[in-house]
């Protein structure tokens, strides 16, 4: 019997991948480093819940997952702004009904993504990290195990050892642009049984310089995570001048009052709760050869500011069980062939939704708060209800599956026209509509 494709790392894109390849007939092995997060309480390390949009649910969609993680996937249709005076606004995602991101569970989603990929026929290896890689003979050292390959799929996330290995064997020039922001998480408990915020919102608390959000999950808890500066000069809030509890205390209850009273071991969770690092990863090639190949986070980890790295993760398994196309049981595929086409079919999106990831920080730490910000995308929605033609980039990018790299380029022609039609305004009143809607008209929205 031929080698199995081998996938490293079962988190969110080892584990659809494997589910995706599985149904399609493909044998697919996967090893995962940590132990069977079904079985036994597994840290997830970062990122308790994470925002889920259409990218990732067509994903979902090639491995019959929608049902599954729809059960536990909550709604959000808009941010919830709280200000400086604790005030609220809603500002919506979109203005269809369609348009909405949800917050999944990572440890319920990787788990689910798990079953599903084992009942396609996948086989799972857990305790199993992968140390070394012959890609000549074509085998991989997971523990004790020495495994043969057809090809090995690096799903090993942003500090990948098949990247590491690709690269002793041939240099890739990979290299990390690290944010100078980190984030810490913090449990927002459910009061007396109900959500403690609206659930059907993303909370952001924009204070320009740095952010607090917060997501809801299944049992009625908020994660809320700031990302803040690791360090600074100027006597400013950074991680560095909140290294203990007291400290953290007093800027919370000057900056996130409403959070502070909502969680009672406030000072347990901070000091316990590490700070994490975040940063974009490039990654010149992604492949070596017919023998390897990295996705989502191994191949290009970006910052969580558009809630799209998963997202995108999800989008290099589809486009790779594209490019690999009709596959019939025990015949040869020319994997050169299919790498470079995908590598030839993501690249540039990638490059866009990393971009759009760092554009996206200021965003929501300082312009959601801006009212000529708040107007032009008060215009946006406006236009987008008049026109089906007109959709933002927003809900481009989170809605819609158009290629990151055009949303990028849409967007930038819809940020001109905004500007200019929302220039001296400070109400949609003053605006000439029928002039508005017929200049988005002229855009190409995608
Ligand atoms: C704070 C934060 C918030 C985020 N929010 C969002 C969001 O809202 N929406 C979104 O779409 N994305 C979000 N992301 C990004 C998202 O978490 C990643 O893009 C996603 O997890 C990538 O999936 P992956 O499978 O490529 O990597 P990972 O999820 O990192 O999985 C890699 C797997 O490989 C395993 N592994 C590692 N090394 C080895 C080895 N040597 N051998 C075997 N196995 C190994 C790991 O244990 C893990 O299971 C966020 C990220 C952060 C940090």
């Amino acid at each position: 019997m031929s080698a199995p494709v081998v996938i490293a790392g079962a988190g969110l894109a080892g584990a659809l991948l494997a589910a995706q390849l599985a149904l399609r007939g493909h044998r697919v092995a996967v090893y995962e480093k940590r132990a069977d997060s079904r079985r036994e309480e597994v840290a997830a390390g970062r990122s308790i819940n994470l925002a889920l949009a259409e990218r990732g649910w067509e994903g979902l969609r090639r491995a019959n997952a929608v049902d599954a993680v729809m059960q536990f996937a909550l709604p959000m249709r808009g941010r919830m702004v709280h200000d400086r005076h604790g005030r609220l606004s809603l500002q919506p995602y979109g203005v269809r009904s369609d348009e909405v991101i949800y917050s999944v569970h990572r440890g319920h989603l990787n788990q689910c993504l798990l079953d599903v990929a084992q009942d396609a026929g996948a086989e799972l290896h857990f305790d199993a990290p992968l140390t070394r890689v012959d890609f000549a003979a074509r085998r991989a050292q997971f523990a004790q195990a020495e495994v043969p390959f057809e090809v090995l799929i690096g799903a090993d996330g942003a500090g990948s050892v098949v990247r590491a290995s690709m690269s002793a064997a041939a240099p890739l020039g990979d290299y990390t642009d690290f944010l100078d922001h980190g984030y810490k998480e913090l449990r927002i408990p459910d009061r007396d049984g109900a959500f403690a915020l609206d659930p059907e919102a993303l909370h952001i608390w924009p204070r320009g310089g740095y952010m607090l959000i917060a997501l809801p999950n299944p049992d009625r808890s908020f994660t809320a995570t700031l990302f803040l500066a690791n360090r600074s000069e100027n006597g400013e809030a950074s991680f560095a001048a909140l290294s203990d509890a007291n400290a953290a205390q007093r800027f919370f209850a000057a900056q996130f009052a409403d959070v502070l009273g909502s969680i009672p071991d406030f000072d347990r969770q901070w000091t316990d709760h590490p700070v994490g690092i975040l940063g974009t990863l490039h990654c010149p090639r992604w492949h070596h050869g017919d023998r390897a190949l990295l996705i989502g986070d191994a191949a290009h980890a970006i910052v969580p500011f558009h809630g799209q790295g998963m997202n995108c993760a999800f989008e290099d398994c589809v486009s790779l069980i594209d490019g690999i196309g009709h596959h019939t049981p025990g015949s040869a595929i020319d994997w050169s062939a299919v790498f470079d086409r995908f590598d030839a079919d993501r690249r540039q999106h990638c490059e866009a939704i990393a971009a759009m990831a760092l554009e996206n920080y200021i965003e929501m730490r300082d312009s959601v708060a801006d009212p000529a910000y708040q107007l032009r995308r008060a215009l946006e929605l406006e236009l987008a209800r008049r026109l089906p033609e007109f959709r933002p980039r927003y809900a481009q990018v989170m809605f819609t599956n158009i290629p990151y790299a055009q949303a990028r380029q849409n967007g930038r022609a819809q940020a001109e026209l905004m500007k200019r039609l929302t220039e001296g305004k400070t109400q949609l009143s003053e605006i000439d509509i029928d002039a508005a809607t017929a200049a988005a008209l002229r855009l190409r929205s995608g």
